[in-house]
């Protein structure tokens, strides 16, 4: 597939993941068992803990996602922090602390609708997460939401420093949000951004994108930071692993991490060299907008959910 039609195929998909009236579609469609199991781990807690049980045994970090997001109504927000909570405490319970952490979206929190309230709940979660020996990262949504975000991030980190940040590669504000983040126990996950941003606030080329994942990775790298390098690209893996030999960095000071469901062999591979690997597994009902950014990311998902769609099992 041309360079042009992919370009096509994943604003088709970003706008697909915004649609509501799909939503109800695609969920409501018997699709659900092939793609989405390979990409989730699960509806319920049960089957979260059954996929981080089997990621750990095989010496691998996990970092668990309610799916959901861009909740509207406070009693949604307040079921996905009570979620987050049992979920933590199962985890510690389990014995599978502090190997998972969590990742949370803010959106999912109501910071849409009141930002004070995604905060209240971001550090009950935070409180839960320390009670059980283990940390959250604050994921990073679409650049309406970045500043907030980094805002809620520091005042979780007056009492939980350990508090993930994420940042995204393709927004060109984001060297300098490298610079302000590589302080001393930061941990910063690197991404290459997966929302459909206008030209004003975000490189378009793949080209631009990359050039800019590899300028943020030596701004981390040299830092004083906790680099988490989220990609599944074979060449910047190559560079981050470069980078961290270069700047010697212990495995302990840096991971890679990756999707769960996608490149397990390198996942393996990585683990095996003795980096440390964390992957991120998402879990829950609300797997439409992630499955919609998964397919506008890889084409050659399409056949597969192709498939799934007209399948009747
Ligand atoms: C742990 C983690 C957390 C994330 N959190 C966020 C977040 O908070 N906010 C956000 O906006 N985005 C997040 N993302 C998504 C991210 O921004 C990208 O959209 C996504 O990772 C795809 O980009 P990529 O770096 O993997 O490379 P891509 O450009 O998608 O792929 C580059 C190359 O990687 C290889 N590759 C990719 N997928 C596969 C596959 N399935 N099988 C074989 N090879 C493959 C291929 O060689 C491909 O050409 C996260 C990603 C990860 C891994």
């Amino acid at each position: 597939m041309g360079r042009y039609a992919r370009r096509m195929l994943r604003s088709v998909f970003l706008a697909a993941a915004a649609s509501s009236k799909l939503e109800r579609l695609v969920e409501s469609a018997p699709v659900s068992k092939g793609i989405v199991r390979r990409f989730v781990a699960g509806g319920g807690i049960d089957e979260a803990l059954s996929a981080t049980r089997v990621l750990a045994d095989d010496g691998l970090g996990i970092s668990l996602d309610y799916l959901g997001e861009d909740t509207l109504t406070a009693e949604q927000a307040t079921a996905t922090k009570d979620q987050y909570v049992t979920l933590l405490s199962r985890l510690s319970a389990a014995g599978l602390t502090p190997a998972a952490e969590v990742s949370v979206k803010l959106s999912a929190l109501g910071q849409k609708v009141d930002d004070r309230m995604a905060y209240d709940y971001a550090r009950e979660i935070c409180d839960a997460a320390s009670a059980a020996g283990t940390t959250v990262t604050l994921d990073m949504e679409d650049h309406t939401t970045t500043d907030s975000t980094l805002e809620i991030l520091a005042e979780l980190r007056k009492n939980h420093p350990s508090t993930g940040a994420v940042l995204q590669a393709y927004l060109r504000r984001t060297e300098g949000d490298c610079r302000e983040l590589a302080t001393a126990g930061s941990r910063v996950r690197l991404c290459k951004g997966a929302y459909a941003e206008p030209e004003s606030v975000a490189y378009q080329s793949t080209l631009d994108v990359d050039k800019s994942y590899v300028r943020c990775l030596n701004i981390l790298m040299s830092g004083e930071g906790h680099p988490m390098v989220a990609t599944h690209d074979p060449r910047l893996i190559a560079i981050a692993e470069d980078r961290a030999r270069w700047f010697d960095r212990d495995p302990s000071e840096y991971e890679f991490q990756m999707l769960y469901g996608v490149r397990p062999e390198e996942q393996a591979r990585l683990a095996g060299n003795g980096h440390s690997v964390r992957v991120y597994v998402p879990y829950g009902d609300q797997w439409y907008g992630y499955l919609m950014r998964r397919l506008a990311e890889r084409p050659a998902n399409l056949a597969f959910f192709g498939r799934a769609l007209t399948s009747r099992k």
